[in-house]
């Protein structure tokens, strides 16, 4: 399989190249030349499946060329061993057609695990086999940093640095990150926000004669991989409830665009889904696009679920690559004009084909906390913001009636405690293994706001380690 730029411009690339890549060198985001398929019978074929072995035969297609199938299986073994639950994804009844697939029982409990435990596997297996080490860089709010940490911790071709800004992330998810002291593992405390977090992590890609020194890498959610990975778990729902013979919707809380564009893939898979939904919280960019055909930033303000907190979600431009029939030129244009003017409008024909498949609902913090605490008095469940942010979405207006919809649970209510007991007035609690979260020791490094300092820190670092 070979991958193609969304921008049309930057050379194809092979499954080991895309990996290591991320971004592609046109600015462009790396798809698939052409959708794999599977035919009913194939998809029944799938029926029964442990989790590591279906996501062999979803991901098989996308690998081909580059992994044997020997060693996508010994990866996708690996990779889902550490998982709690013995279903990894367990989907549970949440209603009549109401189902919730939890995405939390990974080593960090977030459905980022689910993704980059995979990828943390790759990595090593690719580079190894090229003879390479890599330099991973990152900036994190949230999430992403602590599963990054845990999917490439104690590699030896891989040292990871993990940018967070100085006393603005909770005590939870800092914790989940400095508290691995693997030799590889460096934590940055930037004496600055996210947004410097951020702009230095840029400023260092754009370096080009440290990136190469360093070999620099990124896991963001950019990533092929990622989306790779994710798109097993929408066979998995799908598969249990009744695929290929049953439709399913699913409801997804985003951000990036990334979780829910790996269901737009198993769909062109072949995979019988109906509708997406795409839940947001006050940042809602998407939902305005699916009401007004216009795609416009503005703002970042900070809430309740704040993986979602941003103000561009990259991945929606594989989903227009896909939309203007595959059109590099276009997907170019239309992203220039966005980078210039902070908007764009999509035609007529690729937004009717959009608003086809995806539509949009909003959530401010206040109605998130009432589904919380309404769905802990309906069902007994405990959920986090996002996740409650779903189940608001598969609650939508519009979604075709006696269709099944998964909400998808991406975070465990522990990793946010506060609004989760502000909502419901109950604490969730870490589960076993992270009991002693908040006893364990930290280490990390604080670094002031300025790209040089970062940049002579992660070089005097490699040079001691
Ligand atoms: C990252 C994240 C999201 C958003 O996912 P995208 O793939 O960026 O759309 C939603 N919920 C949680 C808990 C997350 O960590």
């Amino acid at each position: 399989m070979k991958y193609v730029s969304t921008r049309g411009e930057a050379p194809a690339l092979s499954f080991d190249d895309v990996l290591l890549t991320g971004l592609a060198r046109d600015g462009g985001l790396y798809v698939p030349e052409s959708w794999p398929h599977f035919s009913s019978d194939e998809i029944r074929a799938l029926r029964g499946l442990s989790y590591p072995d279906l996501a062999v035969a979803v991901m098989r297609p996308f690998v081909e060329g580059c992994l044997t199938d020997e060693e996508l299986t010994d990866l996708a073994t690996r990779s889902y061993a550490p998982f709690e639950h013995k279903a990894i994804a367990p989907l549970k009844q949440l209603g009549p057609d109401r189902w919730m697939m939890e995405l939390f029982h990974g080593p960090t409990l977030a459905f980022k695990d689910y993704a980059l435990q995979f990828v943390g596997n790759a990595f090593e297996h690719v580079l190894k086999k090229h003879g390479k080490r890599i330099t991973i860089v990152g900036a994190t709010s949230g999430d992403t940093g602590s599963a990054a940490i845990e999917a490439t911790r104690d590699r030896d071709n891989i040292d990871i640095f993990i940018l967070h800004p100085k006393g603005r992330v909770s005590e939870v998810q800092r914790r989940q990150m400095t508290t691995v002291t693997s030799a590889n593992v460096h934590n940055v405390a930037l004496e600055g926000t996210f947004d410097d977090c951020q702009d230095t992590v840029k400023a260092l890609f754009a370096d080009s004669a440290f990136r190469d020194e360093m070999g620099l890498s990124a896991v963001n959610s950019i990533n092929w991989a990622r989306i790779m990975a994710q798109v097993v778990y929408y066979f998995w729902a799908g598969l249990a409830l009744g695929a290929p013979d049953r439709a399913v919707s699913f409801a997804v809380p985003t951000g990036n665009f990334g979780n829910v564009f790996a269901g737009y893939v198993a769909r062109r898979m072949g995979l019988p889904v109906e509708k997406f939904v795409v839940g947001s919280n006050r940042n809602d960019i998407l939902t305005r696009f699916f009401e007004t055909g216009s795609m416009t930033m503005e703002g970042v303000v900070p809430t309740i679920s704040p993986s979602m907190d941003i103000q561009v979600s990259s991945n929606f431009e594989r989903l227009l690559f896909d939309a203007t029939e595959r059109d590099g030129q276009a997907v170019k244009n239309l992203m220039s004009g966005f980078r210039q003017s902070g908007s764009f409008t999509l035609d007529d024909e690729p937004l009717a084909e959009i608003r086809n498949l995806f539509s949009g609902l909003r959530l401010d913090d206040e109605q998130t906390s009432k589904v919380i605490a309404d769905t802990y008095r309906q069902t007994g469940e405990l959920v986090d913001p996002h996740s409650a942010i779903a189940l608001a979405a598969a609650d939508a207006q519009g979604l075709p009636a006696g269709v099944p919809v998964v909400a998808l649970a991406t975070a465990h209510p522990a990793k946010f405690p506060d609004a989760v007991e502000a909502a419901s007035g109950i604490r969730p609690g870490l589960p076993e293994r992270l009991a002693d979260l908040l006893e364990r020791p930290e280490r990390f490094d604080v670094v002031e706001n300025d790209v040089a300092a970062v940049r002579t820190h992660i070089k005097k670092t490699l040079l001691v380690s």
